[in-house]
């Protein structure tokens, strides 16, 4: 008689895709544009989320979640509300940068061949494949950029440069004090 197939102990048999996108929310998957009227926390801009949905399926990775929403369980509901297609998330080391916490996952599941992260900050990801959006969140200019760089086609990442931040937050000032 045919047994069915048991999981040995301390080993996941969970399979892993081996392209892989670490994805921070916030200024990603919103940004200041993004309607929020009563200013509720855990938004997501539904024209961002579909351009990432596309992006997911068209490079068949896997997402990550390293956002700060997977450290609480109502973040958590909201990504899975949302429709953040997410298979898993990276481990919280609160005392160490978000690079620590995603290297940390990599060394975890080395089928991995191929990841971006896709982040709006700079938490010590200098040294990593990053995708970094300016105030729109997730553009198309990043996406095609990402779809290219995960399916091997360039090593090229995108980041904003030290003078395109300060430009932002030159900006940023002078539309605060407009009036
Ligand atoms: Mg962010």
């Amino acid at each position: 008689m045919a047994t069915s197939p048991r999981r040995k102990k301390g080993r996941s048999h969970k399979r892993v895709p081996k392209r892989i996108i670490f994805l921070d929310i916030d200024g990603v998957l919103n940004c200041s544009h993004t309607p929020n009227p009563r200013k509720l926390p855990y938004i997501v801009d539904k024209r961002l989320l579909a351009r990432f949905r596309k992006l997911v399926a068209r490079t068949g990775a896997g997402v990550v979640l390293s956002s700060s929403w997977r450290i609480d369980p109502v973040g958590c509901l909201a990504a899975r509300y949302w429709g953040i297609p997410f298979i898993d998330v990276s481990p919280d080391m609160p005392r160490s940068p978000r690079s620590a916490e995603i290297r940390r996952w990599l060394r975890a599941h080395p089928a991995v061949k191929r990841f971006v992260i896709i982040d709006d900050e700079d938490d010590g990801l200098d040294e990593l494949p990053l995708f970094q959006p300016s105030r729109a969140g997730l553009t198309m200019p990043l996406v095609r950029g990402i779809e290219a760089y995960l399916k091997g086609a360039t090593d090229r990442t995108m980041r904003a440069n030290r003078l395109k931040r300060l430009a932002q937050h030159a900006i940023g000032f002078f539309e605060r004090n407009k009036d």
